[in-house]
């Protein structure tokens, strides 16, 4: 008998979003250009590409987004953050996404240069927050479209859920287009920082940022520095697996798959998936929610 919550999932109008890591390596490369030669012909939104902590990747970042508008067809998003940087040096790095056709930016403060935990400490000459940040890219780059961060579970730094409204309602009213989620996996927690931040009177798109969890130990750990909890159901689907990786692929993207039914079921449309750049799970997770591959679609033709 069919599944009518799948079946339901795959006629309702479902937009998705893939993000991607740069490549530090050759090899890393290989992987991140398969996964997105998989993914791209689902039609994503948009693809992002993250910008390492105080600026790291701040070539590799601008190569795999150049590269992404070059072979496809869909619209890259490019990472940057503000922290340890001044103004001009962000200036130029919004200069050199556009000048390479790059429309969309998700902008974001960074870690502190003491790493997570360490106190945020703004560049003299730099951007004073992500809100300062938004607002200085809307003024140099206004047709550009702009992505922030939000947590549903409260940001670590933060000393209060009102204090992170606050952020999130700064940097909505300075620009930006929509909020990405950092990770979650009760549903509960999205569903009320939704509502609460149209209460407060944020009204652009909150979309869930999902994470298939193939490795638990790793997810656990990245969920503590990160404020995302680990429910106790969770840490049960995956108790006895720490040396079955290949059943903890099948059950990840039952839970993954499950969590985003779960969402749709509540009227959300909009997913973005941190890949880790690994296409598989997030490509059954797709399946399952009615996405299928277009034949020639997500490449570029290859200039005669
Ligand atoms: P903000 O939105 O400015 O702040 C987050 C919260 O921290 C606020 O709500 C506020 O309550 C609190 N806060 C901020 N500043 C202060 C302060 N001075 N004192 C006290 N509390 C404060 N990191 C990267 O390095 N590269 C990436 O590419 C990247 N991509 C991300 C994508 C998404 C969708 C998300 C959710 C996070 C990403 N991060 C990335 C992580 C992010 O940089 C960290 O969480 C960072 O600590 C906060 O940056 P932000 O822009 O989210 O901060």
């Amino acid at each position: 008998m069919p599944n009518d919550r799948l079946s339901r999932a795959g006629r309702r109008p479902i937009r998705v979003s893939f993000e991607f890591f740069p490549p530090k390596t050759p090899e890393m490369e290989e992987t991140l250009w398969r996964s997105i030669e998989r993914l791209a012909p689902l039609g994503p939104t948009f693809m992002s590409v993250t910008y390492g902590a105080g600026g790291s990747t701040r070539e590799r970042t601008h190569q795999t987004v150049e590269r992404m508008v070059k072979e496809t067809t869909v619209p890259p998003a490019a990472h940057l953050t503000c922290v340890s940087a001044t103004k001009d040096e962000v200036d130029a790095v919004v200069d050199g996404y556009r000048e390479v056709g790059v429309r969309h930016i998700v902008a974001l403060r960074g870690d502190p240069a003491g790493g997570v935990g360490s106190k945020f400490e703004a560049h003299p000459g730099g951007y004073q927050s992500t809100a300062d940040l938004v607002a200085g890219i809307r003024r140099r780059a206004p047709e550009i479209e702009l992505s922030v961060s939000a947590y549903p579970e409260k940001h670590p730094e933060s000393p209060s859920i009102d204090a992170d409204f606050d952020v999130l309602k700064a940097k909505v009213d300075a620009g930006a287009n929509r909020a990405i989620t950092q990770f979650f996996f009760d549903n509960a927690h999205y569903l009320r920082y939704v509502d609460e931040a149209r209460k407060r009177g944020v009204h652009v798109p909150i979309v869930p940022g999902i994470v298939a969890v193939s490795n638990f130990k790793q997810t656990a750990n990245f969920a503590a520095r990160t404020g995302a909890s680990i429910p106790d159901w969770l840490a049960a689907r995956f108790e006895g697996l720490d040396n079955d990786p290949q059943t903890r692929q099948m059950i990840a993207a039952a839970v993954a798959a499950e969590q985003v039914l779960d969402l749709v079921d509540h009227g959300v449309k909009d997913f973005h998936f941190y890949t880790m750049n690994k296409a598989d799970l997030v490509y059954a997770v797709c399946h399952l929610l009615g996405l299928r591959p277009t034949a020639g679609a997500g490449a570029k033709a290859a200039a005669a």
